[in-house]
Order: C-alpha cells, then structure tokens, then sequence
C-alpha cells in the first residue's frame, strides 16, 4: 500500500488493515443491529451506510440484525419499516437477516457458563439498594450479600428464574467482576432480569431477558462479526464487552469500535420529541418531509446517492461534533443536477394575455430536458395566447437592475418568444389581476430577430393546457435562531416550516407524476412527487430544496 492511501484511511478502516495483516480475522464481518423500537433517522443512514461499505470493500460480509431483546419497546411494525429503509438505502444483506431473539437459548446457556465458573450469581438485592451498593465515580461500590452464594444454589435459582418462579425485579442475574473497578460499568453488572412479557417473536416463551450489554457481545460473537461498530456512548462499556466474549471462551472475539455519533443541526432526531411532534398532530406522521427518518427524507425527495454523498463527506471521527443541515442540500442538489429534468412551474401565479397571439393558436416547442444532460431527451411544451407567470416576475414599478417583467419592458418567455408588457389589471384591492402582453413573432424559440438584447428570461404556462397543483414549502422545524430546545426543554418549533400554497400550475408533461418522482422547477428548486397525498390529477408536490445556496463544502472554503 503506498504511504498517501495508509494516510487518506480512516481510522477504522487503520484497525481492519491491521488485523487483516496480523492474521486476527481472515473475512471482515460486520451488522447493523437497530433496536425495533422506532424509525430509522439519518444518523442510523451513517452507520447502515458505514457497516455495509466496509464488508463490500473487504469483500467480507453484512449482516442485518434485529437487536429484538427488549419486549417492553419494540413493536413489530417497526420491523418492517427498518427493512424498507435499509433496502431503499442499497445495503443489500441478501439472506443475511437475523434476529437477536433467536439467540435466548444460547444467551440462557452462556449465563449458565458463567455461574458455572463462578462469574456469575443471583441476586435478590432490591434495584434502589442495588444502586446505593453500586458506589460513585469516586467511591467503590459495596459487595452484594449474595455475591459469594454457591454455584449449585445460583444454578438452581437461575433455572427457577427462567420457570417462572419469581415476579419481575425479584430477582437477578449478576455478572461477578469487580466493585471496585474505576469504570462503573464493571461494578457486577446486572446480565439477565425476571420480565413476564410477551415477545414480538418468542411470544410467552421468555419470562427472563438478557440485558444489552451482555447479550450484545454474544449476539456478535454468535454470527462471527470481526469487526462490531457502535457509537461513542458505549465506549465505557467496552471493557464489559471483551470480558463477555473472554468468560464465554470464544474462539474468534468479536472486536468492538466506537465513532461519532452524526449530529445535524437544527433538525429533531430524538424519538420521544417526533412522537410528541406526531401525537400533538404537528406533523403529518413519522415521515413527515420536515423530519430527518429516512422514510421522511425518502418523502421529501433525497435520493439514497445523496444520503451517500453526505455520509461520505461527514467522514467517521472519534469526536462528537454537529454537521450544518445546508451540507445534506447541497448533496441533493449535486446529485439531482444532471439527473432530473428541468421544467417550468409557477408557485404564485398572475395571468399573462398576449393580445397579438390569435386566440385559438397552440403551438408546441421542443425543448430539452435537462442542457447539462443531453441524454435525458426532450420534451414538447404549448404555447398559447394565455399564460401564467410567476408573481414575482411582474412589478408595477421595478427598481434599478430588474429585468423581469413591467410596463414598456421587454423580456423572454423562456424556450418561446420575447414579449413586450403593454398594460395591467388589478382588482379592486389594488392587487395586479392580469397583464397584457404584445409578442414579436420573429423571436420565435426565444431567439432574438434582429440582435437586439433583453436582459430577463422568465419561466411560464399555458393558461389553457397547464395542471393544477398543490406546492409544499419547508424550513427547519425548528427555530435557527434560537435554537432547538426552549428552556423548559420543549421543541422551539418555526411557526414557518410548512407553507402550502394551492394554487400552482405545473406544465402539462407533469400529468401522470408518480411518487417519489422529482424535477427541477426551474429557478426554484428540485420538488418530489408526495407519496402520500399526490394522485394523478390532484398533483403534490414537496420542495426538497431551493436552487440557492451558500453554502461552501469545508474544502471549498
Ligand atoms: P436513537 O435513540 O437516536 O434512535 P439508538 O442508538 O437508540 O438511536 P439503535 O436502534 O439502538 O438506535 O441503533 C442502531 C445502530 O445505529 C447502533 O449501532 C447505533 O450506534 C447507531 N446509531 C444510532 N444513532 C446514530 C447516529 N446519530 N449516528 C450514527 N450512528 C447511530
Ligand atoms: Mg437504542
């Protein structure tokens, strides 16, 4: 390998070399282990995307699992919805599908391992004394007055545990490592509880359950991960991780490493904030195009490249830092440039006459889809005497350097003809109603007849033959100013994030738009099918995002 690529490596990618090189693992083996307990966001996008990109570069394996062994929180629609986002992400676990709760009866012997040694015992301490005996992060804990019971008795208690004998919290397992130890975590952790609960998939088989840390390493061990890659907030916990998998004696230990959480700013990624967000009916669902779930940014237009490209550009760290949400827009804008056809619609319209255009007339213009991307074709646009335009593209009375439309002025329908403003309507709330145009023939395509210049294009559609839409606007959900949390800790929600505006029109070739479909509207952004509300003739459209940015990569600055 040359000195550059050892460099450009990052540090997870360091340690996999290194045990490849060393002989510690021979095929790189890595998961994903969601908890069925809500949906996917896009922090979990980073660790999907970052698990199933290591196994295909070291053509090793990925496999996809449920962490399914806490019945009080998970449900099994959640299941589901995890596998759908995942699938759509492109991490592709063939028939590589598991579930933690499959592993009870090898998780039930590995305890019974453990006492067998001697590292292991039942206690009857109740949990608030448990705590007290637990010590400080300055002061040791205090021996369980159970911890030196004999192994035949913890044996047989353990076994009575698991029959059923005792109430939930009556009784516990113990790991059996060291009260004094400075990590607190090592203080005789708890492994196994009693828990009369149904599960989503052993049903009322399980009347105990294994707590995280102890069945985790196992569950890795179980599947011969190599390589088992969970977030910073469990880096204390490492040293229980390896003392699990070194009791258990397993042959090829699972080696555990800790990155970064992703971090964005000013969205809302915590499950207790979008359950409220969704109970109170603020937004419209778990997938609500202003929330952060996959299956929302899947709503609002992302494409999995996008998500991709942003992973990729916010790197893996060991720190914990926030990564601006302006930096996942400009992926999307970079991804959907020459993919997407670029088409007119007008948010806000005012009507155009153009008095000098004979009044039965349509003409169609061939127009491409995209310039930057001759391979997306063309497409054929009518023309008639009737147009809309957007109301931003008029002014009574236009300021220095506006070029758009107003009386006397000059400017060019875009792909169609120049047309001069002649006059204007308005209501009688002085609001501009109609404007009448007079068009020049000559400049048919848009092209001028003669040289003479004009310094504004704007974007329009035929009256007669353009579709009826409705148009959704986002902003953050949260106030950027003041941030994401009142002091009372409630969500400082934007009062603007959603604006809805119903009467759009939309060139005809967007008839028939299916959902998840995306255009550029041109000048005014990249917009996505809805999935949930758009029907063939009632059109929905989400702004993924605006064409306008300021936003500079970190490398471009
Ligand atoms: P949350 O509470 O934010 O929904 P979680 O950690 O409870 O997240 P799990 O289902 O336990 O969700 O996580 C599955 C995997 O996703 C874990 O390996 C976890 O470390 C990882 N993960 C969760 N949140 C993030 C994040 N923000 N960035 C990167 N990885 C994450
Ligand atoms: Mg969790």
């Amino acid at each position: 390998m040359m000195e550059n690529e050892a460099v450009s490596r990052n540090f997870i990618e360091q340690i996999i070399d290194k045990d490849l090189a060393e002989g510690h693992c021979k095929t790189v083996h890595t998961r994903f282990p969601p908890e069925p307990n809500g949906y996917l966001h896009i922090g979990h996008a980073k660790s999907i995307l970052l698990n199933y990109g290591l196994a295909q570069q070291y053509g090793g394996l990925f496999n996809m699992r449920f962490d399914d062994t806490n019945p009080t929180k998970e449900r099994a629609e959640f299941v589901e919805s995890i596998k759908e986002d995942i699938k759509w992400l492109g991490a592709d676990w063939g028939d590589r599908l598991f579930f933690a709760s499959d592993y009870f009866e090898q998780m039930y012997e590995a305890a019974v391992k453990l006492i067998q040694k001697g590292k292991a015992y039942v206690s009857e301490l109740p949990a608030e004394q448990m705590r007290e005996y637990r010590g400080t992060l300055t002061e040791p804990g205090k021996d369980d007055p159970s911890r030196d019971r004999s192994v035949e008795e913890n044996l047989r208690l353990f076994q009575e545990m698991k029959e059923g004998k005792y109430k939930d919290g009556e009784l516990v397992l113990r790991a059996k490592i060291d009260m004094a130890s400075p990590n607190i975590n090592m203080r005789d952790p708890v492994i196994y509880r009693v828990a009369h609960l149904n599960h989503q998939n052993t049903g009322d088989k399980w009347c105990i359950y294994p707590m995280y840390d102890f069945a985790h390493p196992i569950e890795d061990a179980i599947e011969g991960i190599t390589h088992s890659i969970c977030t910073l907030e469990f880096e204390d916990h490492r040293p229980l991780y390896d003392w699990v998998v070194r009791e258990l004696e397993y042959e090829n230990p699972p080696k555990q490493i800790e990155f970064a959480k992703l971090y964005l700013t000013n969205v809302v990624t915590g499950k207790r904030y979008i359950k409220k967000l969704v109970e109170e009916g603020i937004v419209d669902g778990w997938d609500d195009p202003r929330l952060v779930s996959i299956a929302a940014l899947r709503r609002r237009g992302f494409t999995p490249e996008s998500i991709k490209m942003f992973v990729e550009l916010c790197g893996i760290s060991k720190s914990n830092s926030s990564v601006d949400y302006a930096m996942l827009e400009y992926c999307i804008r970079e991804d959907l440039k020459l993919k997407r056809s670029r088409v007119m619609a007008v948010l806000d319209p005012i009507k155009v006459v153009i008095d000098n255009y004979p009044e039965a007339q349509v003409e169609y213009f061939t127009v491409t889809n995209n310039m930057e991307n001759e391979e997306l074709g063309t497409r054929e646009i009518p023309f008639t005497r009737e147009l809309y335009i957007d109301r931003e593209d008029f002014m009574e009375e236009p300021p220095k350097k506006y070029f758009r439309m107003f009386p006397g002025n000059e400017v060019r329908l875009m792909h169609a003809y120049f047309v001069k403003c002649e006059s204007f309507i308005k209501d009688e709330n002085g609001k501009v109603v109609e404007i009448h145009c007079t068009y020049d023939p000559a400049s048919k395509g848009g092209n001028s007849p003669d040289g003479r210049k004009v310094k504004g294009t704007i974007h329009w559609v035929s009256a007669q033959y353009a579709k009826k839409a409705e148009v959704r606007l986002y902003e953050n959900i949260v106030d950027e100013e003041l941030g994401v949390y009142n002091e009372d800790g409630s969500l400082n929600l934007n009062p603007n994030s959603l604006t809805v505006l119903k009467n759009c029109y939309v060139e005809p070739s967007l008839e028939g738009a299916q959902a998840y479909e995306s255009f550029q509207f041109v000048r005014q952004g990249y917009f996505c099918v809805d999935a949930k509300d758009s029907s063939g003739d009632a059109l929905v459209f989400n702004r993924i995002v605006s064409l306008k940015s300021s936003y500079k990569l970190p490398s471009m600055q």
